[in-house]
């Protein structure tokens, strides 16, 4: 591949070459014990957002906007309006980070170099028909439409056997790593458990044999307790800045009791947390100045589910640039705003 070409302050990528017609694998990296995703045909994943505002295009390259139907795949599941048009849909992924088929959880030796298929589904959940606008810009009664399709399609993807993990999660804007600016978000699975999740399981399965209580619970009663991290809470939820936040301004929203994991959250507490994530996630908007942000959905591996200490919650990521060389290199993240301060501009924030 030809090096960039610097223009000015700025490098303009040179086009990949065209990605060869190969499926996703995994790969071991034997050095921190865990499973790496190369999934070289995303190289064409249709891009309408970069860094530099110029390049931009317009709604008319869209394939998530309405008339563009034909553009993606066809919808697994809609939402329709009393007239028939749909408002939220959710299409397979065009560019799946899993391969499709059935996994038959197969690892290929070839001494430290081993290997296993990416096999799962990939969906995107189209949240709005309207391409410029964010989820929080929604009413919480529309917003409450998209969490119900989220639901619904992490039920149907979860009831797959090589399922060990669903993965759900939201890019917004060039710096959490979107690539189209039209609102959506995408859920999938994951025939291994991906180090993060395993790595939390294992400290949440350690907790509850000692103290006898979920961690996450533990952790919001903790803040709920404390009220300074804390931003809202009802009956249902408590949205709140964690005490150890990752990077400034990060946000959970956690069920004030367990729910083992997204699928099994009941119709009755999708409104409260629609109206709970719909006021969170402008107020985070509000005080990060509208920056770029991840929505991530924290749950369990597949198989431990029904852990008496299983308890998702909803954690919202302000993506201000790329992680630097002190993250990179120890994996430790450094902010620049406490939780205090966070939640207290957010408790401040006048957003309707
Ligand atoms: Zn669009």
């Amino acid at each position: 591949m030809r090096p960039p070409r610097v223009t000015g302050y700025e490098f303009v990528t040179v086009p990949p070459p065209h990605a060869p017609d190969s499926s996703p694998t995994l790969r071991w990296d034997a050095l921190s014990a865990r499973w790496c995703l190369l999934a070289a045909h995303r190289r064409d994943t249709p891009r309408d957002m970069t860094s530099r505002p110029d390049t931009l295009r317009d709604a008319s390259h869209c394939p998530f906007c309405p008339g563009h139907e034909r553009e993606a795949d066809p919808a697994t599941e809609e939402r329709l309006d009393a007239d028939g048009r749909w408002v939220a849909r959710a299409v397979t992924n065009r560019f799946p980070m899993m391969a499709s088929g059935v996994d038959r959880g197969a690892v290929l030796h070839n001494g430290v170099f081993r290997e296993r298929a990416a096999v799962g589904a990939h969906e995107v959940i189209i949240e709005t028909t309207a391409h410029d606008t964010d989820l929080s810009d929604l009413s919480a009664d529309a917003l409450a439409v998209v969490l119900d399709l989220h639901r619904a399609r992490h039920r149907a993807l979860a009831a797959r056997p090589d399922a060990a993990a669903v993965l759900l999660f939201k890019n917004r804007g060039p710096r959490s790593g979107a690539s189209l600016r039209h609102p959506h978000s995408q859920v999938l699975t994951c025939p291994v458990v991906p180090p993060v999740v395993r790595r939390r399981d294992a400290v949440a399965a350690r907790h509850f044999r000692r103290e006898g209580s979920s961690l996450v619970q533990w952790l919001a009663d903790a803040e709920l307790a404390d009220g300074s991290r804390v931003i809202a809470s009802d009956a249902h939820f408590v949205a709140l800045c964690p005490w150890a936040s990752a990077r400034s301004h990060e946000t959970w929203i956690v069920p004030r009791a367990p729910i083992g994991h997204f699928g099994a959250t009941p119709d009755a507490l999708l409104g409260p947390f629609a109206a709970m994530l719909q006021q969170t996630l402008r107020k985070v908007r509000r005080v990060s100045a509208d920056a770029d942000y991840n929505l991530l959905l924290r749950q369990p591996a597949r198989a431990r589910w029904e852990e008496p200490w299983a308890h998702w919650f909803m954690e919202i990521q302000v993506r201000r640039g790329g992680d630097a060389g002190f993250e990179l290199s120890g994996g430790m993240s450094c902010t620049v705003f406490s939780p205090e301060e966070s939640a207290a501009l957010m408790r401040s924030a006048d957003v309707l």
